[in-house]
This record gives structure tokens, C-alpha cells and sequence, in this order.
């Protein structure tokens, strides 16, 4: 499969002619070409969007939200398309694909497609002078980068709120996931978005999302990915004084209490600790658990991992498929090598997996438990992004919080107690954009989703995402 950049409507080879090979990493075989894509792309998506913004950005509302609304149907229409080809790029099980990352792409476009119907705006009387009344207008070219760990999910996040509210769009998917982001060109095509609206350039970060970081007519920049590359977009990007949001990586803490509802807390913690291997930002990596039920929790949780099956993403057993990619892979063993040298327990899992059949050359990992570790050394204080947690005992509610809080992310926390008061305290004194209590992953698209200190600036979701995608400008009238 030769995959094309989606440009004013059309698809199109790259400038470069060149294209670079797509891997399955449940196999290790190449099964597509990715455009080899650079400024030259960019430059023509942004004259495309430009030109569509004239039209999109002053189409009524409603119009705009029926076409979005028509990219919904077509989407759920191939949920099993989409959802084998984001398994065949990513290595996630088929069956979470399928519950999880295509029915929310559907989900975000539907949820700002309406949403947008509702955007308000303010007006301030000041009493027998003047009237203000706000407008908020769409701000022109957006830039969307996105990462591979929920490719079409992450994708649409950023897309649709920034089309909702009237902007055109310039789009890059992660390099080592573009599959489901060229499968939406096509549905864009039938679902009759107009040509330019949105633009999908496909490469690499340093030529194509470089490009569009630096590109002086896109003056609003949407990224998701790890905190390096996001310093790196506002190195280039602040000069300019583009309008960032910034979402990052994530160290984030797992707070067992004693008094938690032990087998909720258990079953999880396993959800939270593995799922889709452990490379979701929000997975909780350092577990927290009170010393009265270490152990209890400890056995525990080592037993439910161990039958955890991991393998061949097609197969529905398995709750673990591929890692993504070999450096990926490669760097998650790395790290587990470096908790044993920091002095770490492994308590199951630690090493890669070849199973038998058509997955024997894939890239696979044990889901793995650490304990013994100081919670300031490596391993406990830099992104794994991989089915590796770390085990730490606490005594008091200080002392967790010390240790909770003692990196330099702050994306999300969960928060295990039976105790309302302690709930409200702990999650007040996290540092933290989100803390869930007694549950994880639970997401109303309603609510601010982002991170404090490292993980990240701005936040998604709700209104707050089409606030961002939209300048507000105050008009005063005398009275
Ligand atoms: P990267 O930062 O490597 O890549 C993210 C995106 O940026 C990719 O599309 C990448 O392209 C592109 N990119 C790379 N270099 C540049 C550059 N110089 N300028 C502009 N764009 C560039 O992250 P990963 O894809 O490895 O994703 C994993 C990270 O994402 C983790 O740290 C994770 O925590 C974070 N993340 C954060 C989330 C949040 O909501 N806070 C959610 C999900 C993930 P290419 O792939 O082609 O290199």
C-alpha cells in the first residue's frame, strides 16, 4: 500500500517522489510506503487551507457541523477497517481498537460538530455608557501534530475542534502511525468536506512537522507528543508568538490507600499499569501502595499480571499486543536493564517475548513489576512509556504526596481510598491537570484534559479546546 498526502481536497504524491517504508511491528515485515514529505508539502497544504478558510470560516455553523457530522457516520460505518489498520500500524490488539480508539475518533468529531453549535460569547454592559460584546473568530491555519500511541483517536482530538470553530487545517500524523490518518482522507472525500479544509501531510517530524512548526502562516499550533519535541515547537514557535497547546509526557503516580476498595483498585491497576502495553500518557507508572497492604496488594497484583497473555494483536485473548516500533522497544528494555542496575526487584515480566507462529520476529514485552527502587532514581522519575510500573511502600499521606509529586511531570494521578476527605485533600495537593479517585481512564469530553510543569501547557477538551481554535476580539459600543 503507497499512501498519499491529502492536499486541497486531492490526494498527492510527495514533492520529493521519495517515500520511506511502513512496518508491522507484531511481524517486523514492511506492508506500506510513507510519503517522504518536506516543506515544499507543507507549503502547498497551507495555500490550500488558506484558500478554503475564506469559504469554511464564515459557512453558518450548522452547515459546517452537518458535514463533520457525516465524517461521523462514514467513521462507524468502517469501525472494523479502521480498527484492523490502526492494529496492523500500532500493534495494539485489534479488539481495544475496536472499543476504544475508533469509536472516540467518532466520538470527537460528533462531540464538537454539536458542540460548536453551542459556543457562546460574552457581552458586558456598562450602565448608561457603552455595551462590549465579544466575538470569537476563527484564527486561520491550524497546525496539528499528533503522536502513535492512539494514532486516529489523537489525530481527530486536535482536527475536530479546530475545523468545528472554523479553521482550516494542516495535519501530520506520527510517522510510525499515518495508516488511519490516510484512511480519513478518503472518508473526508466522501463525506464532501470541502477541497482545503483539511490537509494531511505525511513524513517525518523533522521535515514535515518542523515545517509546519516554522511555517509563518500557521499561527496556531495543536501538539501532542513527548516533552523534548514540544520544547522543541516552542523554540520555533515563541519567536513568532504563536498560540500553543502543548500536551506531554506523563510519570504518573497510582495511590493505593489502605482503606480502598481492594478489588477495584486491583482489577484497575491492571488496566492502568498494561493497557495498550502501557503507552497511553495517562497509564499510572509508579505505584503508590500503603505499607499495611503492600504485600497483600503486591501478590496480588503479580498474580493477575502473570496471566495476562501478550501476543498477536488479531488474537482476542491477548490483553497486550507489539510495542510500536524498534527504538521504542528497544529503549523500554533499556530501561528495565536500568532498574536492575539502580538495584530493582523484577517481579515479573523483564524480558521480550517470541511467540510462536506468524508473530515470532514481533516486537514484544513481558508486562513488567518492579519494586525496591528509591523514588528519585531513573527509573522512577523518566518516562518508560511501556508495560513497566514500580511498586513503592508509604507510610503516611506526606509522605506520598512528596514522592507523587517529586518529578517534573504532572499529567494525571490516580487515587485510590474509601475516605471522602482524604479524596478531596490528596487530589487537591497533586500536582497534577487531572486526578482520577477510585477509578482510570474515565473521560467526559466535556471536562479540561492537560498537564502542569513538563507535561505539558494549555488544555484540551470541552469549550476549552474551541476557545483555543478561536481569537476573541471585545467590540465596544457607546451608548
Ligand atoms: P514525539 O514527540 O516523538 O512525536 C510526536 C509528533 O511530533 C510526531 O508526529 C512526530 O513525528 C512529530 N515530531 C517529531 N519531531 C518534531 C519536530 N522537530 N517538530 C515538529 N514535530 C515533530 O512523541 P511520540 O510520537 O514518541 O509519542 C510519545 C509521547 O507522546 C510520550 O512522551 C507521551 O507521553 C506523549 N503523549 C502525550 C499525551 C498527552 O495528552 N499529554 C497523549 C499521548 C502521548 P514523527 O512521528 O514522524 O517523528
Amino acid at each position: 500500500m503507497k499512501l498519499l498526502n491529502y492536499i486541497n481536497g486531492r490526494f498527492a504524491e510527495p514533492q520529493s517522489g521519495k517515500w520511506f517504508d511502513n512496518t508491522d511491528p507484531a511481524t517486523q515485515t514492511v506492508y506500506s510506503q510513507i510519503p517522504d514529505s518536506d516543506s515544499r508539502d507543507v507549503d502547498a497544504a497551507v495555500a490550500a487551507a488558506e484558500e478554503a478558510f475564506k469559504t469554511w470560516s464564515v459557512m453558518p455553523v450548522k452547515k459546517r457541523s452537518d458535514i463533520l457530522l457525516r465524517l461521523v457516520s462514514l467513521i462507524d460505518a468502517n469501525l472494523d477497517q479502521l480498527a484492523e489498520a490502526e492494529s496492523l500500524d500500532n500493534g495494539k490488539p485489534v479488539w481495544l481498537a475496536k472499543q476504544v480508539d475508533i469509536p472516540r475518533a467518532s466520538a470527537n468529531f460528533h462531540f464538537y460538530a454539536t458542540a460548536a453549535l453551542h459556543l457562546n460569547s460574552e457581552t458586558h454592559a456598562m450602565e448608561n455608557t457603552a455595551i462590549n460584546y465579544t466575538l470569537r473568530q476563527p484564527i486561520g491555519v491550524a497546525g496539528c501534530i499528533s503522536p502513535w500511541n492512539l494514532p486516529l483517536y489523537l489525530f481527530t482530538w486536535k482536527i475536530a475542534p479546530a475545523l468545528a470553530s472554523g479553521n482550516c487545517v494542516v495535519a501530520k500524523p506520527s510517522e510510525i502511525t499515518p495508516v488511519t490518518a490516510h484512511l480519513l482522507s478518503e472518508l473526508c472525500i466522501k463525506a464532501g468536506l470541502p477541497a482545503g479544509v483539511l490537509n494531511i501531510v505525511h513524513g517525518t517530524g523533522p521535515n514535515v512537522g518542523a515545517a509546519i512548526a516554522a511555517h509563518p502562516r500557521i499561527p496556531v499550533i495543536s501538539f501532542t507528543g513527548g516533552t523534548k519535541t514540544g520544547a522543541e515547537i516552542s523554540r520555533v514557535a515563541a519567536p513568532m508568538f504563536k498560540k500553543l497547546s502543548l500536551e506531554l509526557g506523563g510519570k504518573n503516580p497510582n495511590i493505593i490507600f489502605e482503606d480502598c476498595d481492594f478489588e477495584h483498585a486491583l482489577s484497575t491497576t491492571i488496566k492502568s499499569s498494561f493497557s495498550n502495553q502501557g503507552e497511553i500518557c495517562l497509564c499510572g507508572s509508579r505505584i503508590f501502595i500503603e505499607r499495611s497492604i503492600y504485600d497483600k496488594f503486591k501478590e496480588a497484583l503479580v498474580a493477575k499480571t502473570k496471566q495476562l497473555k501478550t501476543g498477536d494483536p488479531k488474537d482476542k485473548e491477548n490483553f497486550l499486543g507489539a510495542i510500536v516500533s524498534k527504538p521504542h522497544y528497544e529503549k523500554i528494555l533499556s530501561y528495565i536493564d536500568l532498574a536492575q542496575q539502580e538495584g530493582g526487584t523484577i517481579l515479573c515480566g523483564g524480558k521480550a517475548i517470541h511467540p510462536q507462529g506468524r508473530c515470532a520476529n514481533g516486537l514484544f514485552i513481558e508486562p513488567t513489576i518492579i519494586e525496591n527502587l528509591p523514588y528519585t532514581c531513573r527509573t522512577n522519575q523518566e518516562e518508560i512509556f511501556g508495560p513497566v510500573v514500580t511498586l513503592t511502600p508509604f507510610d503516611t499521606e506526606e509522605e506520598v504526596l512528596k514522592m507523587a509529586n517529586s518529578t517534573s511531570y504532572g499529567l494525571a494521578a490516580t487515587v485510590w481510598t474509601t475516605n471522602l476527605s482524604r479524596a478531596h485533600r490528596v487530589a487537591a495537593a497533586l500536582h497534577s491537570g487531572i486526578v482520577w479517585i477510585n477509578c482510570w481512564l474515565l473521560r467526559d469530553l466535556r471536562t479540561p484534559f492537560g498537564g502542569v510543569k513538563h507535561s505539558g501547557v494549555g488544555r484540551e477538551g470541552g469549550f476549552e479546546a474551541l476557545k483555543f481554535f478561536t481569537e476573541e476580539k471585545n467590540i465596544c459600543i457607546k451608548l
